[in-house]
């Protein structure tokens, strides 16, 4: 298996301590007529001691995995996994995991309140709920550890006629949208061949999680 630059997708071994879980995202774009979120898994963040330091690193999982393993914040896990075929397109360093091995359990105290830590929702729930642009500092920051937090595998329509698409990560949140420390972050925009860029602005936003309310 080779990637877009030549690079061999290879199987890994891999074995860390859990620092935050979010869904895994597909986030296709098409000016700002559209925003179409994909719900397809669990992202695990990860950290590892090593001689050189503290390493870390994130690995995609299924639904199906989190739901038997039951992983929560603070679980010492291992696991294999493949190293990326399209970096471009997908956030987590690692894919394709298997072999998943709870280690050691957590013990630490979850929170029911934001940035909310406690059992991770379903899929179902997220595509539910829909996503508002949440601020990339703020993903990186107080929200990391969030379960509503994702850092979706965007792509952009940019020219239909030739199917081509251009890749990019963005930060969503699927919490409540009176969370204190909710801000969407700058507009973000949306090119297309031939055309200059389309400003998403928010207004996709209301669209996306239109079927809930301030509190829910
Ligand atoms: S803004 Fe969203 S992701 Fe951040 S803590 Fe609140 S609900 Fe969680």
């Amino acid at each position: 298996m080779r990637n877009l630059y030549g690079n061999e997708s290879v199987k890994i071994k891999w074995k860390g301590r859990i620092i935050s879980i979010q869904p895994r995202t597909r986030v296709w774009r098409y000016v700002t007529d559209n925003r179409t979120h994909y719900h397809i898994g669990y992202n695990i963040f990860l950290e590892v001691t090593t001689d050189e330091g503290v390493e870390s690193f994130a690995v995609a999982i299924s639904e199906k995995q989190q739901l038997k393993e039951a992983f929560r914040i603070g679980d010492i896990v291992s696991g294999t996994a493949w190293t990326k075929k399209y970096p471009e397109r997908e956030y987590a360093n690692y894919y394709r995991a298997g072999a998943l091995k709870l280690l050691e359990r957590s013990t630490e105290l979850e929170e029911t309140s934001c940035p909310w830590t406690g059992p991770l929702q379903e899929m179902e729930v997220y595509e539910y709920r829909g996503a508002r642009m949440l601020s990339k500092s703020l993903w990186k920051g107080k929200c990391f550890t969030c379960y509503y937090a994702t850092m979706a595998n965007v792509e952009i329509q940019w020219d239909f006629d030739r199917d081509i698409k251009k890749y990019r990560f963005e930060s969503f949140c699927y919490g409540p949208k009176s969370c204190k420390y909710y801000k969407p972050g700058r507009a973000r925009s949306v090119p297309y061949k031939g055309r200059d860029s389309a400003l998403d602005t928010g207004g996709l936003d209301d669209i996306c999680t239109e079927n809930r309310a301030w509190d829910d």
